[in-house]
């Protein structure tokens, strides 16, 4: 990290996936436009050295930091990504299911209507589209589901992958000895703090 270039703290996504596809868990960051992210790929991830990726995780209350950096073959566009996010049982289950390392692509999140979707889609309610009405109101018919609208999303992944075997779960106290996140909160938090405490 000590690179001389500005580093640029990008944190222009929707939030962050987590799931098991294959020997590792993924850690997919989501965007809501796939050019967007495959230009972010292509100009900024691409150049990481793989073994030099770092990701913090850093709780703070109901909330944690995700907090990405690495070491880059390329000296422009040097952007480390960093994203305050809920705690949510999917983060929960990476957090105990990780083991020491995980996959990152980048994916797109999308809402998709019931006309686009096949009948075993589930709804955000977590029925089928089957168990749905049929037509414009389209409320859930399981019993005791709330459900009025059939809802979904697709989460589709960016094909590029790179392998991360540095991940840490910091408090905190510890983040002053993580260079990584010391940096990301100085700039972000700290550095913030301080100026409006002057004015
Ligand atoms: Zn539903
Ligand atoms: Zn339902």
């Amino acid at each position: 990290m000590s690179n001389n270039s500005p580093i640029e703290w990008f944190d222009d996504f929707i939030g962050i996936a987590y799931r098991y596809f294959e020997i590792r868990m993924t850690v997919t960051p989501l965007f809501d436009d796939r050019k967007e992210a495959a230009k972010l790929w292509r100009e900024t991830i691409h150049w990481w050295n793989d073994h030099s990726i770092k990701i913090r995780f850093v709780e703070i209350d109901d909330n944690y930091w995700f907090i990405m950096g690495a070491e880059s073959r390329e000296t422009k566009n040097i952007r480390f990504l960093f994203k305050v996010l809920p705690k949510s049982s999917y983060y929960e289950r990476f957090k105990k299911g990780h083991d020491g390392s995980a996959y990152l692509r980048f994916g797109t999140y999308s809402r998709k209507s019931k006309k686009e979707v096949k009948d075993d889609a589930i709804c955000d309610c977590k029925h089928r589209k089957d168990d749905h009405e049929e037509g414009e109101y389209d409320e859930c018919l399981v019993k005791d589901c709330d459900c009025k609208k059939f809802e979904t999303f697709q989460l589709n992944l960016l094909k590029k992958k790179k392998t991360v075997t540095d991940i840490k779960f910091l408090t905190e106290d510890q983040i002053k000895d993580d260079v990584l996140a010391w940096n990301c909160f100085s700039v972000n938090i700290y550095n913030k703090k301080q100026e409006s405490d002057v004015e």
